[in-house]
């Protein structure tokens, strides 16, 4: 112990001169003299003090006043002052790769050093830590993980929650965990930061730790909303199917009889409104339309227009846009590229903000350009609260996010963009103020920003509770409703007992509530349940290729476009991909003739044709890549296979593997003398949405329908769907596990009596067993 002791000395030591001689360099003081000047700095001695003084504390402030840099740098500086510094071990969990990644290395620039010295970080499947690392930056998914085999952060002095405000599930998931370990460790310090927060819903959680507060400082910026914007460029806002039927314009109105239940209904009302073709600028004086929400460009042709004219007319300063994600930003960068002004290298500096940047590209973004050059940053939601871009002075905000993440802890299925909140916006605003006066454009109507929820719901309580449930149980610990009961704000006890039966149902979780082989993979898909089973099986049966096309357009926008004006012409390219009576297979089609046409200019003039979406095929298109290296990640694809061409395309087994992935969501297709009708065991009668391929048809060929989503209007309505046999149903179908024949067969109703035939109802059961043998195996 005395050796250890003195190891442990002479290290401290050596850190000691480390710091001390980079202080004191010509560099160092001049890092010093930037590091002094922000908000954080100057609050260096009262946050020591309140850390040391307390066990949890929790410290907000403006975005970019210095709470990730400057915070735990204090707490090392400190303790390598105090000669401890090779016994302490901070780490700062951030909720994305790309922030862990880019904060330390700033913070080892900072200090003087490379990555791995003394400052270092982790995420998943990549890092950078030493030996000496005392100052560790990772996901919160890294921190989940490492305490699964160290259940009380052994060694571990600080836990530093970062961007609390996001009330991300994995950091709601943490604090759960967290608040448990503090009795066991009173030496381990906690410090929550974000830089918007309901400081007392965290207060009180933690009973009663104190809370400190950063003031910062934002200049004024100018607010446009989507009509001045417009009219600043001589359009107006109209309703696109009013100037066709009517020959007149007026005034886009919100349809005001949302249903005002909760507030995430009214977004998605304001955005039927305003969404597809129902929404169009157009000018009485040139006739000229301009698309403002076209779900193919998010106004597209609108934000070049406004880049154009910042560059021609307005003073110096950085741009910031926000988008949604990779897709839209990529297309983007492209239509901007070719501009005559924006795509000019002489005159723009166009750059992107994004979690797969390369981290060359993430220094230029800090980087001030060459005078009479513009900088414009394409971003995601990144740049709203962890990345801090100096110089902005002009903001567009799209008013959507996407949240993907592909950490397996990090596991959220959202993939669509959706509306932010309130707060988010204006955190979006105030970027443009921190050097001057700014200008924030935001791309959308007043009317519907004030529609926007005051703040996000946390993810705990807005994401499928089923992939939650199965990492509670990957994580081992034990019963998930009460696990669940002792979170920040828990999930409603009706909502976890029906993910739990889900889970069931689906084979992912035992009798008893533990995981099974299938959960054990799913755990490890960052997807819903159901769609990692798909891929699942697909991998099994040699059917990937099709299945990973399903996959990805379940998580994408509609790319079947229908605009108002062309909904003949619209349903007739559509009717070549039916024929299957499915929609998943007829988007399977609607790819593969995408991918023949690809080599041909994008496929353009073939999505053009066809009225599909050229984003939605590109978006599918990366997921399939995506999800291929997480299938060889975990296994079920040989890592050296390439591509996945030429892999079976039996059409019977592509239906058979879409049932299995979404039983239960399954229904009776009864037919009369004309056509027929539709019925599930909860709701009864149900109906098809108008756009699904089975709309169409007078007669189904088979007697089951599986479906993808079930929504509740005035009556209920599935969302894709494919016809199925009884054989796949009872193959195919139910508990893998169980093989709860009886239950299964009770569900198939008529079939009962067919397989009261002992013998049959024998043979049937030993084959679905060895089935569900073969598949858990
Ligand atoms: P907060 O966490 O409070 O939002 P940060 O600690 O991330 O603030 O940032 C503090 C300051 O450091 C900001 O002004 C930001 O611009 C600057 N900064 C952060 N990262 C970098 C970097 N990689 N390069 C240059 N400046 C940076
Ligand atoms: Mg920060």
């Amino acid at each position: 112990k005395a050796v250890m002791e003195k190891i442990l000395c002479q290290r401290s030591l050596q850190m000691l001169n480390q710091q001390q001689a980079w202080q004191e360099s010509p560099e160092g003081k001049r890092m010093l003299e930037f590091r002094r000047r922000l908000p954080a700095y100057k609050k260096k001695e009262r946050i020591l003090s309140f850390i040391s003084m307390n066990q949890v504390v929790i410290i907000s402030g403006e975005t970019g006043c210095g709470k990730t840099t400057q915070i735990p740098q204090f707490i090392l500086e400190s303790e390598i002052d105090s000669v401890r510094g090779a016994a302490c071990s901070i780490i700062c969990t951030q909720p994305r790769r790309i922030s862990a990644m880019s904060v330390s290395e700033r913070v080892a620039s900072e200090r003087g050093e490379k990555l791995g010295e003394s400052v270092g970080y982790k995420v998943r499947l990549e890092g950078m830590k030493g030996r000496d690392t005392h100052l560790l930056f990772c996901t919160t998914g890294i921190l989940l993980r490492r305490l699964l085999a160290d259940r009380k952060l052994k060694s571990v002095t600080h836990v530093f929650v970062d961007e609390i405000h996001e009330r991300g599930m994995n950091e709601d998931f943490l604090l759960i965990i967290l608040k448990e370990l503090l009795p066991h460790r009173p030496e381990l310090k906690l410090i929550l930061m974000s830089a918007t927060v309901d400081a007392e819903l965290f207060c009180s959680y933690f009973n009663g730790a104190p809370a400190m507060y950063i003031p910062g400082f934002t200049y004024p910026v100018k607010t446009h909303f989507l009509e001045n914007i417009l009219e600043m460029t001589g359009y107006k806002l109209t309703p696109y199917n009013q100037i066709d039927d009517c020959g007149q314009e007026r005034m886009w109105k919100m349809n005001k009889q949302t249903p005002r239940k909760r507030k995430s209904q009214i977004v998605s009302a304001v955005e039927d409104a305003i969404g597809a073709a129902d929404f169009k600028a157009y000018s009485p004086q040139t006739q000229e339309s301009l698309s403002c929400w076209n779900p193919d460009c998010i106004g597209f042709n609108l934000i070049e227009n406004i880049l154009c004219n910042i560059c021609e007319n307005e003073r110096p300063g950085a741009v910031l846009v926000f988008m949604t994600g990779w897709d839209d930003i990529s297309s983007l960068k492209e239509k901007l590229l070719a501009h005559t002004v924006l795509g000019d290298p002489n005159r723009v500096l166009l750059l992107i903000c994004h979690g797969s940047m390369a981290s060359s590209e993430q220094k230029l973004i800090f980087e001030e350009p060459e005078d009479g050059v513009r900088k414009i940053v394409l971003a995601t939601n990144i740049a709203e609260t962890s990345i801090t871009i100096n110089d902005v002075v002009f903001v567009l905000d799209c008013g959507k996010a996407k949240e993907t993440s592909y950490d397996a802890l990090n596991n959220t299925p959202c993939l669509l963009p959706t509306w932010i909140s309130k707060v988010s916006a204006q955190q979006r605003r105030g970027r443009a103020g921190r050097v001057q006066p700014g200008e924030c454009y935001h791309l959308y109507p007043r009317c519907v920003y004030d529609a926007f929820a005051e703040y996000q719901l946390p993810e705990i309580l807005r994401t499928p509770l089923q992939s939650l449930c199965l990492q509670i149980k990957s994580l081992r610990f034990g019963s998930i409703s009460e696990f669940l009961s002792r979170a920040l704000q828990s999930p409603e006890v009706l909502a976890v007992q029906n993910a739990i039966e889900y889970l069931k149902i689906i084979g992912a979780l035992d009798e008893n509530e533990n995981l099974t082989i299938l959960g054990r993979y799913l755990t490890m898909l960052p997807m819903e349940p159901k769609l990692g089973k798909m891929l699942i099986l697909g991998a099994i049966f040699n059917c990937l290729d099709p299945i990973l096309t399903v996959v990805a357009g379940l998580s994408v926008r509609d790319p079947f476009l229908t605009p108002l004006d062309k909904k003949d012409l619209a349903e007739a390219a559509k009717s070549q991909f039916c024929g299957a009576y499915s929609d998943h297979l007829a988007l399977v089609k609607a790819y593969e003739g995408w991918k023949d046409a690809e080599m041909d200019l994008g496929g353009y003039e073939y999505c053009w044709k066809n009225f599909i979406s050229l984003q939605s095929m590109k978006a599918i298109d990366l997921l399939r890549r995506e999800f291929i290296c997480l299938l060889k990640d975990i296994g079920l694809v040989d890592s050296n296979t390439a591509s996945c061409n030429g892999w079976s395309s039996d059409v019977n087994l592509i239906q058979a593997v879409i049932c299995y992935g979404l039983y239960p969501g399954i229904c009776s297709v009864v037919h009369n003398e004309k056509s027929f009708s539709l019925k599930t065991m909860e709701d009864g009668q149900v109906l098809l949405y108008s756009n699904s391929v089975n709309a169409r048809e007078t007669k189904i060929p088979y007697p089951w329908l599986v479906f993808n989503e079930k929504v509740k209007m005035n009556s209920v309505f599935l969302r894709d769907s494919t016809a199925v046999s009884d054989s796949m149903v009872l193959l195919f179908g139910g508990s893998l596990l169980k093989g709860d024949a009886d239950n299964h067969l009770k569900m198939l109703g008529g079939y009962l009596e067919f397989f009261m035939e002992p013998t049959v109802a024998e043979m049937y059961q030993s084959i679905k067993r060895e089935l569900d043998n073969f598949i858990q195996s």
